[in-house]
């Protein structure tokens, strides 16, 4: 009984409370306590079929994707998990404030699970590796399991300095609450006003904060399961992750996920032109306004070794020629090794 009300506690506080309780349970079992606010959020997205649907609600689903998704990217991912360009300690705030309206959480368990993760991509000990586990544990089953739902602060030292953000990251749930209350008043608001357009306030609560949100949990998600599966490797990283433009799309840019992974240091991700990469102009324009600078940048080196490894998708004949160019050198080893081997046989 007690373990339920710590399970039910923890919904608001992840500052683990009743740590005590935790000795002894198996540590990769689900937390099914603790995952039942998760699975109500998906289960509220069947609300559409109550609530019914209209262009203010849809547009608002939309809006709120994109706002949180560029959160997720230009600041949890970039700016927290990789510290690829500098701000204040106030705007710093407000850029987790804006990432945790996102419901994934707080920025310091964000950026200490994804450090982890390129740490370890696609090895045993990455969470959230389609290779290492199933598919369905790399997208959404890692979530659920006791292990990874307390925040290692030891991971993120740079960012566990700052009492306003371990506040935000134990208090989670905080802004996603005041975002869905919001979104519920806005319908009321809307409905008072434009009473003939049929919104009603459980609509946009559906469709602003449900739907937008599981949507935008999955998208997210995908980066750690169809990113290492599919699309292009441009630069050999060790693991399996990819480019993909479609994923680059719909995450804002980080679908360039094998860039980002040879080079995770960059504030950008699509590293040339053509590279879709819309985080990366929204962070230039955060600069312009003067509210983030020293934006990391690719190296030269780097983007030259990315063009050099395009010449992979030459026509056969080419690249054939290329292949045998590449084993030149290991020819001209063999010759100098068995040389060697010839004048130790003759010396000796
Ligand atoms: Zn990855
Ligand atoms: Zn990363």
């Amino acid at each position: 009984m007690k373990s339920l009300w710590i399970g039910f506690l923890r919904w608001f506080d992840n500052g683990q409370v009743g740590a005590e309780l935790d000795e002894g349970t198996n540590p990769d079992a689900i937390d099914w306590v603790r995952v039942i606010p998760f699975l109500g959020m998906h289960l509220m997205v069947l609300g559409v079929f109550w609530v019914g649907w209209s262009w203010p609600a849809v547009t608002l689903c939309l809006a709120l994707y994109f706002i949180r998704m560029f959160a997720v990217t230009g600041f949890y991912h970039r700016y927290f998990s990789h510290r690829t360009f500098q701000t204040t300690r106030f705007w710093q705030f407000i850029m987790a404030v804006w990432g945790s309206s996102a419901t994934q959480k707080g920025p310091l368990w964000w950026a200490a699970h994804h450090r982890h993760h390129h740490r370890h991509s696609d090895d045993e000990e990455d969470p959230h590796s389609p290779h290492s586990h199933s598919l369905f544990h790399s997208h959404v089953g890692w979530i659920t399991i006791r292990r990874y739902f307390p925040t290692n602060l030891k991971a993120v030292p740079d960012l566990a300095k700052y009492p306003e953000l371990r506040f935000l990251d134990r208090f989670y749930v905080l802004v996603p609450v005041l975002l869905g209350a919001a979104c519920f008043f806005f319908g009321k608001a809307w409905a008072y006003w434009f009473p003939e357009s049929g919104v009603t306030a459980m609509q946009m609560l559906v469709w602003g904060f449900f739907v937008s949100t599981v949507l935008l949990f999955h998208c997210t998600c995908l980066i750690n399961s169809a990113a290492h599966l599919m699309g292009k490797k441009r630069y050999e990283t060790g693991d399996q992750s990819r480019n993909s433009l479609i994923l680059a799309l719909i995450t804002l840019g980080e679908g360039w996920h094998n860039n980002h992974h040879y080079y995770p240091g960059a504030v950008r991700q699509g590293f040339y032109w053509w590279e879709i990469d819309i985080t990366y102009y929204g962070l230039r324009m955060l600069q312009g306004l003067g509210l983030i600078w020293k934006l990391n940048a690719v190296p030269q080196n780097v983007v030259e070794l990315g063009r050099t490894r395009k010449a992979a998708g030459k026509p056969v004949a080419e690249r054939a020629v290329e292949m045998v160019e590449d084993a030149l050198p290991n020819v001209a080893e063999l010759e100098a090794a068995a040389k060697a081997v010839t004048r130790k046989t003759v010396t000796g």
